[in-house]
């Protein structure tokens, strides 16, 4: 079962992923893949400098120029798509290859922060949208990536709204502090385990 989970900036997806994690289950980090990928996986390098020209990258190391990038993609809608457009597919043959190395857990979590807007959840079994109301989510960013308030929603204004996410997603996790984050995750955890379990006891 592969089991998609999401939500918005500073919601405490990867929080929420540390305790499955703890639990064993094998979570791939999407958002953080595709930064490696960017600058580490040869093909991707070579499609990046022809869409973007060799200042994409700083010489020498090959480091991804993610300003020189950003500055661009912010204004330019077909640039974003062409890059997108080239990331998501090298991010899915990557997850496919680590979904195999990892094909005997009961289940593998894939987080990505856009992963309905990307349309990524449409190859997932089910849905996991992590919901924190959106003051606590500011509050929480600003102090981890030392950033002001504005910054903060300018990249909220790029996701989907909270409540479409609640809507689209199967399961959802509350962190807002009212709920108990580890009993949530465990809950979860045991009824994904008992259903991978009673697959295969049906596949005999
Ligand atoms: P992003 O979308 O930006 O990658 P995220 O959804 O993965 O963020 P986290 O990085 O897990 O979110 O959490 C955002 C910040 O809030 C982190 O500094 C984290 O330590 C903190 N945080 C998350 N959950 C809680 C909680 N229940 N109580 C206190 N702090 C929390």
């Amino acid at each position: 079962m592969k089991i998609g989970i999401t939500g918005g900036i500073g919601s405490g997806k990867s929080t929420v992923c540390r305790i499955f994690e703890v639990l064993g289950i094998p979570v791939y980090y999407a958002d953080d893949r595709a930064k490696w990928l960017m600058s580490n996986d040869e093909k991707l390098v070579g499609s990046i400098i022809d869409l973007f020209g060799e200042n994409a990258y700083s010489q020498p190391g090959n480091i991804l120029n993610r300003a020189f990038i950003a500055d661009i993609v912010f204004n330019d809608k077909e640039k974003l798509s062409a890059l997108n457009a080239l990331v998501h597919p090298a991010v899915w043959q990557d997850g496919e290859s680590w979904n195999e190395v990892h094909k005997n857990a009961p289940y593998t979590l894939k987080e990505a922060a856009l992963l309905f807007e990307s349309g990524g959840h449409h190859l997932m079994d089910k849905m996991i949208t992590v919901f924190t109301p959106k003051e606590t989510r500011i509050e929480r960013v600003m102090k981890r990536d030392e950033c002001t308030k504005e910054e903060v929603l300018a990249r909220m204004g790029k996701q989907m709204p909270d409540e479409e996410k609640k809507e689209m997603a199967d399961f959802v996790i509350y962190n807002d502090g009212e709920h108990s984050l580890i009993q949530q995750v465990l809950t979860l955890h045991q009824a994904f385990v008992k259903q991978a379990f009673t697959k295969d006891t049906n596949k005999g």
